[in-house]
């Protein structure tokens, strides 16, 4: 486990002078903190006994089938007796990778990949083959080209993790077409998927996507959280997995944690009993969107000839490619001087891909504050094709490695 190299930068990105599209933490100001107060204080005044004891290590019944219904609005059916209850879906990654990962076994991912995932990877000594992604997400072809080789060398690989709808940095979401392409080509090559679904309720255009193992209960291991759509802060989140991993799932679990925190949980159950949780979800697409139009037209609008960049249809994340010749990484320092942060694309890449790129925010400044960042960051730009034009380039840094991201840049 290797510490973020831009940690130290990040210990600044709070400072209020600094425009930061780094981070990737929800708006959670946008909730009925008052309502959501008053819930918690008679929850615990009514049942104090039951919220402040242990739990299942699988997690509290009546919650695993509320997520059931959750579920089910990506198509997905499922018994509650098949859901985890996790600490959020960074520990049911962490679960996963336990019981399936030896040292040295591959793990393919997308590249770029969410930071933890690959956090999580490196953790456990896994080697994580990328397979490339474009606008319509994982591209089935490359996929089908990695098993194949992989195939041949006699290599082992355990799981493809993908994040398929509005990923983490990408901001791309898998086509229909490519999903059923997925799941046909995993199965020729009796590959598990692990589906990680965090932003899919969060789109901004239509009824949510059919999530991968809605078309595959056998093969797809699907992680959840109410990280995004209730609070972070809460740390729920879920696996929901074929039957005979479940039980290995809740071993690991209880070795782990005995149990998950039954306050965060009875808090997420009753806040789904009592609270008209769906609007909820569409005030926080409301906020997003106009966050991602603000971010979009001040992209269209500012960035030098050269820049291109992913159009969200939802979640939290744009994908912005820089011109030839200049380094996201080597940048950041210059771009925090200038007062505005992002998380250099090296971070989701396993195998030094990502000098590049860069992945901006828009789930948590204001609208404002975010055109403002642009508006910082295309100088910045513009200060470095001038350098670049000067010099004749900037030669990327040579100490890359995954690393351990932090809750601030998630
Ligand atoms: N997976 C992805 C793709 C994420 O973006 C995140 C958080 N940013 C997580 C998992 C972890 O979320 P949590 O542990 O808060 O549920």
């Amino acid at each position: 486990m290797v510490p973020s190299e831009i940690r130290a930068l990040f210990s600044v990105v709070s400072r209020p002078e600094i425009v930061s599209l780094a981070g990737g933490a929800p708006y959670v100001s946008a909730l009925p903190l008052d309502v959501i107060g008053d819930m918690l204080g008679e929850l615990v005044a009514g049942k104090g006994a039951e919220v402040l004891q242990y739990g299942p290590a699988q997690g509290d019944v009546h919650l695993r089938e509320r997520i059931c219904e959750v579920m089910a609005l990506e198509g997905v059916q499922a018994s509650a007796d098949d859901v985890v209850v996790t600490v959020g879906a960074q520990q049911a990654l962490d679960l996963v990778t336990k019981i399936f990962v030896d040292p040295g076994d591959v793990v393919l991912a997308e590249a770029p990949s969410y930071v933890g995932a690959l956090g999580t990877f490196a953790a456990y000594q896994a080697d994580v083959v990328h397979v490339p992604l474009d606008e319509a997400g994982l591209v089935p072809a490359a996929l089908r080209e990695t098993l194949e080789r992989l195939g041949k060398e006699g290599r082992r690989v355990k799981f493809l993790y993908t994040v398929p709808t509005f990923q983490n940095p990408a901001g791309v979401t898998l086509t229909t077409a490519r999903r059923a392409q997925i799941l046909e080509i995993c199965a020729a090559h009796d590959v598990l998927v692990i589906e990680d679904n965090p932003y899919g309720l969060l789109g901004f255009d239509h009824e949510p996507m059919r999530a991968l193992r809605a078309d595959d209960a056998d093969r797809v291991i699907y992680l959840g959280s109410f990280s995004k759509t209730i609070a972070s802060g809460l740390r729920v989140g879920w696996v929901l997995a074929p039957h005979a991993v479940r039980a290995k799932l809740v071993l690991a679990a209880e070795s782990a944690i005995l149990c998950p925190s039954n306050f965060s949980q009875l808090a997420v159950r009753e806040y789904l009993a009592t609270q008209p949780w769906q609007e909820q979800i569409k005030d926080f697409r409301e906020l997003y969107r106009e966050r991602r139009d603000t971010m979009l037209e001040a992209l269209d609008q500012l960035m030098p000839d050269g820049c291109t960049w992913t159009r969200p249809a939802g979640g939290f994340f744009v994908w912005l490619t820089l011109p030839e010749g200049l380094d996201s990484k080597a940048m950041a320092p210059r771009a925090i001087a200038e007062r505005v942060a992002y998380v250099p694309g090296t971070g989701f890449y396993a195998d030094g891909g990502g000098h590049r790129q860069m992945r901006l925010s828009y789930c948590f400044p204001e609208p404002h504050r975010i055109r403002e960042g642009v508006r910082r960051l295309a100088g910045v730009i513009e200060q470095e094709l001038r350098l670049r034009d000067t010099f004749g380039g900037i030669r990327p840094s040579d100490t890359d490695g995954v690393h351990t991201p932090g809750p601030d840049v998630v």
